[in-house]
């Protein structure tokens, strides 16, 4: 059996995940392929788009060429001639498998009030989709021209309910049923950045977006936190993919069942390729080490426990540190540290102190990295039966008081921390649990779960 070829072209390629994506989908499918990356220039593009059309099985195209292929090919399926747009060809006919990859998504837009961000080619195909299903939508773009502009094209296109968001509206919006993020807002590196504000977010919504590095950006985060059903755009990523195999390979059978498990490993796959570092935070107790030390080591990330790398740098206890410095002492030592693991090359897990968080200087830090708050929460009584007797938590007091004392010491500041963590994380996770259903829950919530 003779090996096929297929491959990306785009420019510029940086890191792309489909060599990766594909082959594995080739294995899981029995077919001997190779998938390469061809970034090509888009003065070279006249000259080497017919040597490559001749020599590969088959190719998929991305920015900028999605549109710019189009002359160099003998016809278009329904899809691509629909959005004028092609990310898939084979003998020299052109496919749009991104639509497939959306549609996987599962999203009931029927009927419903749909907000789509960006005016790009993605945005086009989202509400085409949405309004072909009888939704009402509302677009929102930076550049009022092109979303006007795309409202007309869609209503020449037949479609009556197109309405345009102006900035200033945009922050009332809402009562949308969906939201479908078009735009690469909050796209590695740019993680800490969101593509509407979070108060457009309520329970029941779903909202999707298209980016997929990170595989939870903030913007998804932030609708998981206000209960919304909320999904990252790896699933498209990758079932526009396998759409691509099936159009290159009409013959072979492709099995979910091999196909799943590749989901996750792709997210993990992921965190090495574009890294990011999410920060634990929430009260004492809450099983912020314990909690990511097992999620560092299924995800097989860095993780890092603040207060035992400030114990590193600073050559004894936490304890003593308060003893010799006070608090004041031990929070510039704490942002300090900080500042320097989210500093540290590659994706991880750092768990924070209690208080790291209520600190300006560590939430700065956490912005400037584009850093995810994941906030344990826990009830004052949990975390009452877990920590009451600890030591090692020199906010706690002293051991030699009276129970009922330390209780409403740690009562006052549990009510003043709580508010803070609420409205500072990205996503909170009920830590009352199982550990490894707490666990399960937080590489879920983040994107890298089944
Ligand atoms: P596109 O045609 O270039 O459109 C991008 C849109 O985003 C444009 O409306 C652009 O506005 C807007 N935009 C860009 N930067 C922005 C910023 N900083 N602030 C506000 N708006 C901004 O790209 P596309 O092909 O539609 O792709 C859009 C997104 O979908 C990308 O993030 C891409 O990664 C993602 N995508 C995902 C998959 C998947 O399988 N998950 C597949 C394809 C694409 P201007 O016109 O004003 O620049």
């Amino acid at each position: 059996m003779s090996v096929t070829k297929y491959g990306l072209i785009g420019h510029p390629l940086g890191h792309s995940l489909s060599p990766y994506i594909h082959e594995r989908i080739m294995d899981a499918a029995g077919i001997r392929g190779r998938y390469e990356l061809y970034d090509i220039r888009p003065e070279e593009l006249a000259k080497n788009l017919p040597l490559l059309m001749r020599d590969l099985d088959g190719f998929n195209c991305t920015i900028p060429y999605k549109m710019d292929v189009i002359p160099y090919l003998d016809s278009l399926d329904d899809t691509a001639a629909r959005y004028h747009a092609v990310n898939t060809v084979m003998d020299r006919r052109g496919y749009n498998t991104d639509r497939d990859g959306f549609l996987s998504a599962g999203l009931d837009m029927a009927g419903k009030k749909v907000l789509v961000l960006g005016a790009g080619g993605v945005a086009h195909m989202m509400a085409h989709e949405a309004l072909a299903r009888k939704a009402k939508v509302w677009i929102y773009a930076r550049d009022q021209m092109k979303a006007h502009k795309f409202a007309e094209d869609l209503r020449a296109a037949g479609w009556e309910s197109v309405s345009v968001f102006a900035e200033e509206e945009l922050h009332e919006a809402r009562d949308m049923d969906v939201l479908l993020n078009g735009t690469p807002i909050g796209m590695w590196p740019f993680c800490g950045e969101m593509a509407s504000p979070a108060s457009l977010f309520r329970t029941g919504q779903q909202v999707f977006d298209t980016i997929y590095n990170p595989a939870a950006t903030k913007w998804v985060l932030h609708a998981k936190k206000n209960g919304a059903h909320a999904e990252g755009g790896l699933t498209m990523l990758f079932w526009q993919a396998v759409a691509a195999q099936k159009i290159w390979h009409p013959d072979k059978k492709f099995d979910e069942a091999r196909l799943l498990p590749i989901l996750p490993e792709l997210s993990r796959e992921m965190l090495h390729h574009f890294p990011v570092k999410y920060v634990f935070t929430g009260f004492m107790g809450a099983g912020k080490t314990t909690i990511s030390k097992e999620a560092a080591r299924i995800l097989k990330m860095h993780v890092y426990d603040l207060d035992e790398q400030i114990e590193k740098v600073r050559g004894c206890s936490v304890d003593d540190i308060f003893a010799r410095d006070g608090e004041a002492g031990f929070r510039r030592l704490e942002t300090q540290v900080l500042e320097e693991l989210l500093s540290r090359e590659g994706s991880a897990l750092i768990s924070a102190g209690g208080g790291t968080i209520l600190q300006e200087k560590a939430r700065a830090s956490i912005r400037t990295h584009g850093a995810m708050a994941v906030y344990l929460h826990a009830s004052l009584d949990c975390l009452w039966m877990r920590v009451g007797n600890g030591t090692g938590r020199p906010l706690l007091g002293d051991l030699r008081e009276e129970e009922g004392t330390r209780f409403t010491k740690v009562a006052s500041l549990y009510e003043v921390r709580l508010p803070e963590y609420e409205s500072y994380c990205d996503i909170r996770i009920n830590a009352e649990g199982d550990p490894d259903a707490v666990v399960r829950n937080v590489i879920s919530a983040l994107g890298y779960g089944g």
